[in-house]
C-alpha cells in the first residue's frame, strides 16, 4: 500500500490502529498471520538430503567411494561369496557422514539459539502498554517508538517527533543525517531520500525521538526491495576454517603421493595390481584428517556457547578466534570499568570553599544544587511506593543529592519550567537548559568544568587559578567533575542557539562525583597484563580524573602517559602510531577520537578489541578487530556494529571471553596434534614397511576402521577440554601465527615416529619372531598386532594431547567425555578382534597371551614417553 500523500489518520485507521493504545493481542496474531516475520528472508533450512550430499562432495569421501567401487569390483570378481570388504567400507562411508553431520547440526542449534539473543529490539506501544518486543515480530499498524541510537526496524511514518533525525545511507547512500517532520508534504512520486514524514528500516536515529506507525515489514519494506537484490550474502567461514580447510587439502596432496609411491613400490615388488592400487586408494583416504572441519565448527560453537554464560553474546563467529589473540584492550571508562554509580561528594559553590556533600549546605550551595538540577534529565519515579531515580548516572547523582537535602525535583520544576533544552553531546560535553523564572528567564550550562565557557569579567585571574586549583584537587582523587554557569534573562532570548546561549556566562560553582572503580576490574586489567594483553582506558572524562582511576585499577603504571584529545589532534596519524604505545589513559576524547587511536595500535601489529556504546562510537567499532557493545547502555547503533555485546557491560568480561578465544583455539591446536600423529604415523608405517618388503602391515579396510573408530569418536571430546592454567601467562598469538608455531610440528614429529616404531616392531614380532608356541608367527598375527597397536595408541594419544600439564596431574575423569569414548574406542577395536564373526572380516587371527602383552605394553609407550617429554621441558623450562 503507498500511504505517501495519505493523511497519518487515514493511515492509522486503514492500519486499524489506535494513537494512544496500539493494536490490541488479538490483532497482532492476526497481521502476524498475514503479513509474515518482519525479516527480509525467510533463511533457507537445508535439507537432511542437501547435507549428505554436501559431505559426499568432500575430496576424501569422493576417494572413499572410490575404495569402496574398488572393493566392490575385487570382491565381485574374486570371491563373490563374501562382500564383507565393500559393506564395511560403505558402512563406514555412511558412519563417518553420520558422525559429521549428527556434529555439525548440534553445532549449527547452539548458534542458531544464539541468534534470537542478539536479535534487534524495539520498543513498541500495544495493550496500551509501552512494551520491548524483538524487531522481527513487528507488523504494520505497531505504533513504534524511536529514539536517539535505535535503528530504524520497520518502514514508520511518524505521528509525532521532537528533532528527529535518521541516517539513511544503508538505502540512499546519502551519509548525512536528515531531518525528519511529521508534517511535510510529499509528491506521490518523492524518492525515498525525500519522503521526510516516514523513517525507514535500516537507517539509523542520529537524534531526537519519535512516535510512529508502522506501515511496511520485511520484505515490504524499502530496504526488502533492495535487500531482495543484494540477497545473496553467503555465511562466511572464519580464517581458522579456511585454514584448516587448507591444512586438509595439503594432506590429502602429501597422502595422494604417498598413495602413488606405495602403488609404485609394491607394483614393482610384484603385488597384485588391484590389491595394491586399493592398498594406495586406502592410505590416501586414511592419511587425511577428515573429522577436522568439523571439529573446528563444534570447538567455535561450544566457545560462542560458552562465551554466553560468561555474558558475552558472539556476532560474528570469527571473533572467538580474534578474541583468543587479540593483544590490546580499548575500554571505556565509565560503566565499563567502574559502576557507573555515581555519588557527589564534594562541591564548590563559588565564592565559598569546597565542603563535602554530606556538609551543611549554604543558600549558594543550595543555589548551586538547584541549577544542576534544573538542568538534568534525570526523573524521580514512583515505584510502589518507593522512589527511583531514573536516567543518566551523572545526573541521577545530583538529583538523588537534591532530594536528600529535602528539595524535591518535581517542585523545583514547577517554580521554574523548562522553556528549551540544548541536550549533552559528548563531542561538547555540554548541556544548556532555558527556565523562567519569578522575574525572567535563566539559562543553566553544565558540563565539563573545562568546557564551560565562562564570562572572565565574573571571575579574575585570580579566582580563575583558584577554580582550576580546586578542580584539579577533585579530579586528583578520581572525582568526576561538573562545572556549572548560568545567564539571565529579562525576556526569552529569540536566538536559542548554542553560540548565544553558551556565551560569556556566570560561573556558579563545581561538584565532584565518585564514580567507584568495579572490584573485578584491578584483577581484570592484572589477568589481561599476565596475559600479555595492554589495557588501555578511553574516556570523555577530564585526564587527571581519568588518570587516577587508571591508576587505582592498574591501567597507568609508572612511567605510562596520558594523552588528550586536544592533544591527540595535534599529532600525525604518523606520529601517533610512533608513540601510541607510551599512553594508557586518552581523556576527553570525543568518539571520533577512537578510531585514530585503534587505527594507531593496528598500525603497530596489534589485535585491538575496543568498547562503545554510543551512536557515534559505531565507525570505531566497527574498525576494532573486535567491536564490542555494551548491552544494557548501549545504544542499538552501537549493538549492530559490534562484534561482540557484553550483557553486563562489565570490563572483566572482555577478559574472560579472551580467555575462552583462547581455549578454544588451543583445543583445536589440541585435536590437530592428536588427529596429526595418527595419520602422518599411517603414511609411514605403510611406506618403511613396503621399502623393507615386508608386506602391508596394515590392510584398507583395518585403517579406516582405526581413522573413524580410534580418532573419529573421542576426537570430539577435545572440543570442551577445559583451559589449561598456564593459558592466561602465555602471549597472544600474532596475526596470521601458524598453528604449527610453538613447537607443535616437533611435537607431532616426535609422536608420529613412536607410532611407527611400535606398529611396525609389533608387526615385526607378530610376522617373524615366535613368541608363543601354539600360535607362531605369522604375516596375519603381525596384522593383528599392527592394527590394535596402532588403534589403541592412537586412542591412548588423546591423554597426551588433552594438556600441556601431566594426564596424571590433571586427571583422566576430568574430561569425562574423552574417558567414556576412548573406553568405547578402545573396546570397539578389541571387540573386533576377539570376536571371530568380526575378526573375520578384518583379517585378524587369535593370538596368544604373549602377543597380547606386548600389543599392551607398545601401545601405552607414546603415553609414557610424552609424560616424559612433559617432564623434561618442564624441568628445563620449556613450553610443551
Ligand atoms: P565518559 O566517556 O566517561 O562516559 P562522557 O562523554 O559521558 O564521558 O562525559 C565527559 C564529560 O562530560 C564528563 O567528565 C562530565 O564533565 C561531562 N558530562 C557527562 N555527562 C554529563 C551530563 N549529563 N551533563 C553535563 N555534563 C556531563
Ligand atoms: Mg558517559
Amino acid at each position: 500500500m503507498d500511504f505517501k500523500t495519505k493523511q497519518i489518520k487515514s493511515i492509522i485507521k486503514t492500519l486499524k490502529s489506535d494513537e494512544k493504545n496500539g493494536l490490541t493481542s488479538q490483532q497482532v496474531e492476526q497481521k502476524k498471520k498475514e503479513f509474515g516475520a518482519n525479516q527480509f528472508t525467510e533463511e533457507e533450512r537445508i535439507s537432511l538430503f542437501k547435507k549428505i550430499l554436501n559431505h559426499l562432495k568432500e575430496v576424501t569421501v569422493i576417494i572413499l567411494i572410490i575404495a569402496g567401487i574398488i572393493s566392490t569390483y575385487i570382491a565381485i570378481t574374486q570371491h563373490p561369496s563374501d562382500l564383507s570388504e565393500p559393506i564395511v567400507i560403505f558402512a563406514i562411508i555412511a558412519l563417518n557422514v553420520f558422525i559429521a553431520i549428527r556434529q555439525e547440526g548440534n553445532a549449527e542449534a547452539a548458534l542458531e539459539s544464539l541468534k534470537s539473543l542478539s536479535a534487534p529490539k524495539a520498543r513498541v506501544i500495544r495493550d496500551n502498554q509501552t512494551e520491548e518486543i524483538d524487531a522481527v515480530d513487528l507488523v504494520p499498524g505497531d505504533i513504534l517508538l524511536l529514539e536517539a541510537g535505535d535503528m530504524v526496524p520497520a518502514d514508520a511514518r511518524m505521528i509525532s517527533s521532537s528533532n528527529l533525525q535518521t541516517e539513511e545511507s544503508a538505502l540512499t547512500g546519502e551519509s548525512l543525517p536528515i531531518e525528519k517532520d511529521e508534517n511535510a508534504v510529499v509528491d506521490e512520486d518523492a524518492p525515498v531520500g525525500d519522503v521526510f514524514h516516514t523513517v525507514f528500516s535500516g537507517s539509523l536515529v542520529t537524534n531526537g525521538r519519535a512516535k510512529t506507525i508502522i506501515t511496511a515489514t520485511g520484505m515490504d519494506t524499502e530496504m526488502g526491495a533492495v535487500a531482495s537484490l543484494l540477497n545473496n550474502t553467503k555465511q562466511g567461514r572464519t580464517p581458522l576454517q579456511d585454514r584448516m580447510n587448507k591444512l586438509g587439502k595439503q594432506l590429502s596432496i602429501i597422502a595422494v603421493l604417498a598413495g602413488v609411491l606405495i602403488f609404485i613400490l609394491n607394483f614393482f615388488q610384484g603385488e597384485d595390481f588391484i590389491t595394491t592400487l586399493m592398498t594406495a586408494v586406502t592410505l590416501a583416504v586414511a592419511a587425511v584428517p577428515e573429522t577436522l572441519p568439523v571439529i573446528v565448527t563444534i570447538s567455535l560453537a561450544f566457545g560462542v556457547q560458552n562465551m554466553v554464560k560468561r555474558n558475552a553474546i558472539i556476532r560474528t563467529i570469527p571473533s572467538v578466534e580474534t578474541l583468543g589473540s587479540a593483544s590490546v584492550i580499548a575500554s571505556d571508562k565509565t560503566g565499563t570499568l567502574t559502576q557507573n554509580k555515581m555519588t557527589i561528594q564534594k562541591l564548590w559553590a563559588f565564592p565559598h570553599p569546597p565542603i563535602d556533600a554530606t556538609a551543611e549546605f549554604g543558600e549558594d550551595e543550595k543555589m548551586l544544587l538547584k541549577m544542576m538540577s534544573l538542568a538534568s534529565n534525570a526523573t524521580v519515579e514512583d515505584r510502589d511506593g518507593e522512589e527511583v531515580i531514573a536516567g543518566d548516572p551523572t545526573e541521577s547523582a545530583i538529583i538523588r543529592l537534591l532530594q536528600e537535602k529535602g528539595m524535591p525535583k518535581k517542585e523545583l520544576e514547577k517554580e521554574y519550567p523548562r522553556v528549551h533544552e540544548i541536550p549533552f553531546d559528548s563531542e561538547r560535553k555540554l548541556m544548556t537548559t532555558v527556565h523562567k523564572t519569578e522575574d525572567g528567564y535563566i539559562s543553566i550550562t553544565k558540563g565539563a568544568f573545562d568546557r564551560i565557557p565562562v564570562h572572565f569579567s565574573s571571575i579574575t585571574d585570580e579566582v580563575g587559578t583558584r577554580a582550576h586549583e580546586i578542580h584539579d584537587s577533585f579530579a586528583q582523587d578520581a572525582l568526576r567533575v561538573i562545572g556549572v554557569g548560568y545567564k539571565k534573562y529579562d525576556d526569552l532570548p529569540k536566538d536559542l542557539s548554542v553560540e548565544e546561549l553558551e556565551k560569556d556566562i556566570l560561573f556558579a560553582g563545581i561538584v565532584g562525583m565518585i564514580d567507584p572503580p568495579r572490584e573485578e576490574s584491578r584483577d581484570a586489567v592484572k589477568e589481561a597484563k599476565a596475559a600479555g594483553i595492554k589495557t588501555i582506558m578511553i574516556t570523555g572524562d577530564h585526564a587527571v580524573t581519568a588518570t587516577a582511576i587508571a591508576k587505582q585499577i592498574g591501567i597507568f603504571e609508572p612511567g605510562d602517559k596520558t594523552i588528550t584529545g586536544a592533544e591527540l589532534s595535534k599529532l600525525s596519524d604518523e606520529e601517533l602510531k610512533g608513540n601510541v604505545r607510551d599512553f594508557s589513559v586518552y581523556a576527553r576524547v570525543s568518539p571520533e577520537d577512537k578510531i585514530r587511536i585503534v587505527k594507531a595500535w593496528q598500525a603497530n601489529d596489534e589485535i585491538v578489541a575496543m568498547t562503545g556504546d554510543g551512536v557515534n562510537d559505531a565507525p570505531a567499532l566497527k574498525a576494532a578487530d573486535v567491536g564490542t557493545a555494551m548491552g544494557i547502555a548501549g545504544t542499538e547503533v552501537a549493538k549492530n556494529a559490534a562484534d561482540m555485546v557484553l550483557t553486563d557491560d562489565n570490563f572483566a568480561t572482555i577478559v574472560h571471553t579472551v580467555e575462552e578465544g583462547r581455549r578454544v583455539y588451543e583445543n583445536i591446536k589440541k585435536t590437530v596434534y592428536f588427529l596429526l600423529a595418527c595419520n602422518i604415523s599411517e603414511i609411514f608405517i605403510m611406506l618403511l614397511a613396503v621399502l623393507f618388503g615386508w608386506g602391508l602391515p596394515v590392510v584398507s579396510i583395518q585403517l579406516l576402521f582405526i581413522n573413524v573408530v580410534a580418532d573419529g569418536i573421542p576426537g570430539f571430546g577435545l572440543s570442551r577440554e577445559k583451559a589449561d592454567p598456564t593459558l592466561m601467562e602465555q602471549k597472544p598469538t600474532k596475526k596470521g601465527e601458524s598453528i604449527f608455531a610453538r613447537g607443535m610440528t616437533r611435537n607431532i614429529a616426535i609422536v608420529a615416529t613412536i607410532f611407527t616404531i611400535i606398529t611396525l616392531l609389533g608387526f615385526y614380532i607378530g610376522s617373524s619372531v615366535t613368541v608363543d608356541a601354539t600360535i607362531g608367527a605369522s604375516h596375519e598375527v603381525g596384522q593383528t598386532m599392527a592394527f590394535l597397536i596402532l588403534g589403541w595408541s592412537s586412542v591412548i594419544h588423546i591423554f597426551n594431547a588433552r594438556s600441556k600439564e601431566s594426564i596424571f596431574k590433571i586427571g583422566f575423569l576430568s574430561n569425562p567425555t574423552v574417558f567414556w569414548t576412548s573406553l568405547l574406542s578402545i573396546s570397539i577395536l578389541t571387540i573386533v578382534a576377539l570376536v571371530p564373526f568380526l575378526a573375520n572380516i578384518f583379517f585378524l587371527v587369535p593370538m596368544s597371551l604373549t602377543h597380547w602383552i606386548i600389543v599392551v605394553v607398545l601401545s601405552i609407550l607414546p603415553l609414557i614417553f610424552v609424560e616424559i617429554q612433559k617432564l623434561v621441558f618442564k624441568k628445563i623450562g620449556k613450553a610443551f
